[in-house]
């Protein structure tokens, strides 16, 4: 049988109906059943060795499509829907998306496993299924509201399996079983991400948004992706969750080492396990525990072994976001492990006498990236100025005890769906342009230079652009409401809500616009600003910052003499699906963070790749694109990391000398508690940022703000040279290649997993 007549043999036993008239759940449900049996088809990867990639987060997003081209059966599907006057874009609208992360170090984690199944490397992620993962984010009266995200559905590409495991903690017993996702490879096999999820869980317990008991651990375990860490009980959830989600892999781990007849002793040579930051640190102390307790090892056998099995990424040089937990929590949570990491902190502190390194400080607090350090056999930062600064200067006094284990892995993004899956128009402009060849190896993307200056290439590009600025236009005004213009400059910034990621300079900057339009100075074009971002719930600034955003977006669209130059638009929960659609449709990318904060950033890669160009600082992966594209292809403004680190270091960032120098920025920022912000949002909020700003501003905002608009003015106008802005984008996704994360995985392999 052939896919259709498989189908539709699908959609006659379940609805009794011939596909041209299901509706487009029945079509949905069936073609996801229908490639859910060809998955079932695909050979599993094997090989001696296999990689388990732990991460309390996965951001996969919508699975049809990019199972559909991976599997080969996309062009199919999207033919025989378009040949019954269906549309497959509408059909996917059905599935939902999982929200089991909350940036871009959950989307990295899926963009791996997409290229480790690419690649045809064994290898499995390790996670926890969060029922409602992420908080859905919803604007009521121009303040972030944060619901409960149901995604899982009787029918989904989860699958429940037979494997469970009895998890102890201090105060319960709870069994973990075992939920997977395939992960299927472009042209290869599949590989496996595990869930693991507690059968006791009860989602009846959430109550109003996503409040509910914390200290209902057996019920609670799997509800949200690590909520609210404000109090002690939810730093205690957490603790329980990372315990539960690495005591389960490691039990999986050492199921399949027997199952296959591999020696123990020997682990390393069968398994390398990838931790993605601190949060499944304790798989360290727990395997040694399990080693010791239960198969016969002694002490230095069980830490020798483990540790040239475990292998750690750092992601961030922000010190809130280094965990430290008291052992106080450990002893309640997790008696079992307290000792052993007590004694690997006394191992440690018997070899160093500096105090920076020990495990446990004289706070009785655990430093969860020193075990990592101490016990792993490789740390890696996750761009090349992030590791420099790592080496340098976070982590120098680990790098001079450990030379050998620092290495660094630029980050890097999956091609299949950020631009096979989410911009087809410009694959198949590039397809035609240098052939297929570039699907497999990115670095083939270089061939688009030779049509720098061809004008019928690049007029077709920019039809592209146009077309995906047309349908986001379309999207937006159906989601939000907002009718933006397709023929307007398309400025967006799009991430998680951060201080150091400085929406708020983006914002100070529509200000300073909004008071200069108002003055009689119009654009040449007009401008619209794209803002989507979810706040953590317990964050108080950020929450006003989203209360500006919205604020400034009521404003210029109420005004009659601006609104026709500018539009400002906040989108409601941004996630992948919206990334998606957003990013093909974007001009100019804004990646702004105070350099030496962002440690990577990957959201930059995906709108180069789709032909944006960028407006950053000297900051995470941004300095690498530099290199590539080099410094006619790129606007860089800003102070940069090393003079960033030395005002941290002397303390001589002074907020308000900038205020009081600079008219513009002093307009700006008094706009904030002007009569007119006031009437349109919440005195509390606007004047808790306005005081934020001038009296602290722990993340430098007004350090860079002149710069930053002179240098957005500057790229406004030169958008109007539309050949030389044409090249630029041409030049940009000609140089992505080397941030497709199969540059990144092949890097992994050869450095650090040796799989093959
Ligand atoms: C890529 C991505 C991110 C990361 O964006 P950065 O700009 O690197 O912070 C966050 N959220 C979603 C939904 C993404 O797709």
């Amino acid at each position: 049988m052939n896919l259709e007549q498989e189908w539709s043999a699908l959609t006659k036993k379940t609805y009794g109906k011939e596909i041209a008239d299901c509706s487009k759940e029945e079509l949905y449900y069936s073609l996801l059943n229908l490639t859910k049996d060809y998955i079932g088809e695909t050979a599993p990867i094997k090989g001696r060795k296999k990689v388990y990639y732990f991460s309390a987060e996965f951001l996969i997003g919508k699975l049809m499509s990019n199972n559909l081209i991976n599997l080969g059966l996309y062009d199919e599907v999207h033919d025989l829907l378009a040949s019954k006057g269906i549309s497959l874009a509408e059909i996917e609208e059905v599935e939902p998306e999982p929200s089991l992360g909350n940036g871009g170090l959950g989307r990295l984690a899926a963009c791996f496993l997409d290229s480790i199944a690419s690649l045809g490397l064994p290898g499995d992620g390790i996670g926890l299924n969060y029922h409602f993962g992420l908080f859905k984010q919803v604007f009521t009266d121009k303040h972030q509201d944060a619901q409960k995200n149901e995604w899982i559905e009787a029918q989904s590409w989860l699958n429940k399996t037979d494997t469970t495991f009895q998890i102890e903690f201090g105060d319960c017993t709870v069994t973990s079983r075992l939920y997977d996702i395939d992960v299927v490879g472009y042209q290869n096999g599949v590989n496996k991400l595990h869930l693991f999820d507690i059968e006791t869980v009860d989602e009846s317990m959430v109550k109003d948004g996503i409040r509910f008991n914390k200290e209902e651990i057996a019920k609670n375990l799997t509800l949200f992706l690590y909520p609210d860490d404000s109090d002690e009980a939810g730093n205690l959830l957490r603790i329980y969750q990372q315990y539960f989600m690495v005591s389960s892999g490691a039990r999986l781990i050492i199921a399949e080492m027997k199952e296959n007849g591999y020696d123990l002793h020997r682990m390393y040579d069968y398994a390398v396990i990838q931790i993605n930051d601190t949060h499944p640190t304790m798989v360290i102390p727990e395997l040694i525990r399990i080693l010791l307790m239960e198969e016969d090892f002694t002490l230095s056998e069980a830490i020798a072994v483990v540790s040239r099995t475990c292998a750690y990424t750092n992601h961030t040089i922000l010190a809130e976001a280094l965990e430290k937990w008291p052992v106080k929590y450990l002893q309640k949570v997790v008696p079992q492990l307290v000792p052993i990491i007590k004694e690997l902190d006394r191992r440690v502190a018997a070899k160093y006498n500096d105090e920076r390194v020990h495990i446990i400080d004289k706070e009785n607090r655990v430093h969860m990236a020193h075990i990592d350090i101490h016990y792993g056999f490789s740390v890696n930062g996750v761009a090349a100025i992030h590791t420099d600064i790592l080496k340098d200067t976070e982590l120098n006094h680990f790098y001079r005890i450990y030379p050998e284990k620092f290495n660094n892995k630029t980050n890097g993004i999956t091609f299949r769906r950020w631009l096979l899956s989410c911009n087809r128009e410009l694959a198949s402009l590039i397809t035609e342009a240098i052939g297929e060849g570039y699907k497999k190896n990115a670095a083939e993307l270089e061939k688009l230079l030779a049509f720098a200056d061809d004008e019928a290439f690049l007029g077709r590009l920019e039809a592209v652009k146009k077309q995906k600025k047309t349908a986001l236009a379309a999207y937006i005004a159906e989601k939000e409401g907002v009718d933006i213009n397709p023929d307007s400059i398309f400025d967006i910034q799009v991430k998680r809500l951060h201080e150091y990621k400085r929406q708020q300079m983006n914002a100070l900057y529509i200000i300073h616009k909004y008071l200069e339009i108002k003055a009689g100075k119009k654009p040449a074009r007009p401008l619209t600003f794209i803002f989507g971002a979810k706040a953590a719930p317990a964050y108080v600034i950020a929450q006003d910052i989203i209360h500006l955003l919205l604020v400034m977006q009521e404003i210029v669209a109420k005004d009659p003499e601006v609104s026709p130059y500018m539009k400002v638009v906040m989108v409601e929960n941004y996630n992948v699906s919206y990334a998606e659609r957003l990013i093909p449709a974007c001009d100019i990318s804004e990646q702004i963070s105070l350099a030496s904060k962002e440690a990577s950033g990957t959201g930059n890669m995906k709108f180069m790749l789709n032909g944006a160009v960028t407006l950053g600082t000297s900051d995470g992966a941004n300095v690498e694109i530099h290199e590539l594209v080099g410094d006619d292809n790129i606007y860089i403004f800003g102070e940069n990391s090393e003079q960033v680190i030395a005002h941290y270091a002397k303390g001589d960032y002074v907020p308000m000398d900038y205020y009081e120098k600079n008219p513009d920025i002093k307009k700006a920022v008094d706009f904030l508690v002007s009569k007119e912000a006031l009437d349109a949002g919440s005195r509390e909020s606007l004047e808790r940022l306005y005081n934020e700003l001038l009296n602290k501003d722990w993340f430098m905002t007004l350090l860079d703000l002149e710069d930053y608009i002179k240098t957005k003015d500057r790229m406004f106008a030169d958008y109007e040279d539309r050949d030389s802005w044409r090249r630029m984008m041409l030049v940009n996704i000609a140089k992505a290649g080397f941030f497709s994360s199969d540059r990144t995985i092949a890097e992994y392999d050869r450095d650090i997993w040796k799989l093959k």
